[in-house]
């Protein structure tokens, strides 16, 4: 079987690795960036190299509904398959989900894996591949991935007669929000209430560390932080800039982010080491709502590529969460998608469904444990207004 995969990002790679050590697969990987030299730190969620039923479920916020969500049987399923991994993957997994890493280091590591390992069967082709590309290189019964992230090269070309931008795409905007990063030259964790300590002169602004975003690694603890703004705000603001870009220009969040690094300085007795780093995001959750080509297989169109093999939106292609979670989904997702690839008797229709629906778990999960996120967020931005509290709870 021969297996395309559009966009060597994380889930393109892991995609890569996995389906390498498969017997009868060959892949051919397409990348349009020449190499690898993203900067941001990632964390990966420890669900990715659960060994059991119950450490895959320990989330706190979202653990209840993954066992509503799922059957036993698929969550055992996911864990044989997990155990599968040759190890020399499962390490590199295993190492990334101990704590916070370089997203650059995750895409290295597993390219080098796949140029380096023996049995290879895999073509790598440095290209900007178009959707007219993908189609005329698609041969009947070969398979297409399209890993190309969140503006996925052919999300939009999944159903017959729909390609207006967008059609195959639902999309909740949830907020929009500065992604903030410092370096701190001390430990230092951070818990619930660490954050409403810290916060507690922030009328507006609260800067909110995620829980798992500060990482030690021996000398230096990074940190990452989300501050809410508005549309409007969003809109006059540059992609990203540092800190004395946001003293100047938006003085009451540095104020508010100021303010809890001095708090941080105060208890661990540290120093910031260098600049802020800031990026403004709008904080979006979407999903393919076909995220294979299942209805051109099931048109029987004549001619188009697209009716005669199967195509899979894999990693940010298909979903995309806010909350530091997505890497993580696309990464699981690219697993249970590897295991189905692997089944050489499994009929064509029935991956194709079989996929859909786990595609559409994962969303009803990362759809609920986000809108959950962001309701606590909502809740402790009022934290000091037990009026405006009360507002947000809607108890019945
Ligand atoms: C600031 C920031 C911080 C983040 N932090 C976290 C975090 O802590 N935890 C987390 O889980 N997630 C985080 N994310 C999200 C995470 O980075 C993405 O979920 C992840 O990179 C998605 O992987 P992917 O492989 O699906 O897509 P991508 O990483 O977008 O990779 C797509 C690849 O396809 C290639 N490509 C695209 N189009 C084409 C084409 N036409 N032809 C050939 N190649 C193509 C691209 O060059 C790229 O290499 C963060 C995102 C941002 C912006």
């Amino acid at each position: 079987m021969r297996v395309h995969v559009v966009g060597a990002g994380p889930v393109g790679l892991l995609l890569t690795a996995l389906l390498q050590s498969v017997e009868g697969v060959s892949v051919r990987l397409y990348e349009k960036r020449p190499e690898y030299t993203r900067t941001r730190m990632v964390q990966l969620a420890p669900y990715l190299v659960a060994d059991s039923l119950e450490s895959y479920q320990a989330d706190v916020i979202d653990g209840d509904s993954v066992e509503a969500i799922f059957d036993r049987s698929e969550l055992e399923q996911g864990l044989v398959f997990r155990q599968s991994i040759p190890s020399d993957l499962s390490e590199l997994l295993d190492g990334w989900a101990r704590g916070f890493c370089p997203l650059n280091a995750i895409e290295q590591s597993l390219s080098d894996l796949i140029d380096v390992r023996g049995q290879n069967g895999v073509v790598r082709t440095a290209a900007v591949v178009t959707a007219e590309d993908a189609m005329a290189m698609l041969e009947p019964g070969e398979v297409l991935i399209d890993s190309t992230g969140s503006r996925s090269l052919l999300r939009d070309h999944l159903v017959p007669g729909e390609s207006r931008e967008d059609a195959n795409t639902l999309k909740v905007r949830l907020e929009y929000a500065l992604v903030i990063t410092f370096l701190y030259g001390q430990p230092y964790d951070c818990n619930e209430h660490c954050k409403y300590y810290k916060n507690i002169e922030n009328a507006n602004y609260k800067f909110i560390p995620m829980v798992h975003r500060t990482h030690f690694d021996g000398s230096v603890s990074h940190v990452t932080g989300i501050v809410s703004i508005s549309a409007e705000e969003y809109d006059v603001l540059p992609s990203h800039f540092d800190g004395e870009w946001l003293r100047e220009n938006v003085p009451a969040v540095a104020e508010s982010t100021d303010r809890f690094i001095e708090k941080v300085k105060d208890e661990t007795h540290g120093e910031l080491l260098g600049d802020l780093e800031i990026v403004r995001i709008p904080l979006d959750l979407y999903r393919a709502r076909n995220a294979t080509n299942r209805q051109w297989l099931a048109s029987e169109s004549n001619g188009h590529p697209f009716a005669s093999s199967p195509v899979f939106l894999a990693g940010d292609s298909a979903i995309g969460s806010p909350y530091f979670q997505s890497i993580s989904l696309g990464l699981e997702c690219a697993m249970f998608l590897a295991g189905l690839l692997a089944q050489p008797n499994l009929p064509v229709k029935e991956m194709l469904d079989r996929y859909e629906l786990y595609i559409y778990k994962q969303w009803l999960r990362v759809y609920m444990r986000s809108k959950m996120i962001k309701h606590n967020k909502d809740l402790f931005e009022s934290i000091d207004d037990p009026l405006a509290l009360l507002d947000k709870l809607h108890i019945y």
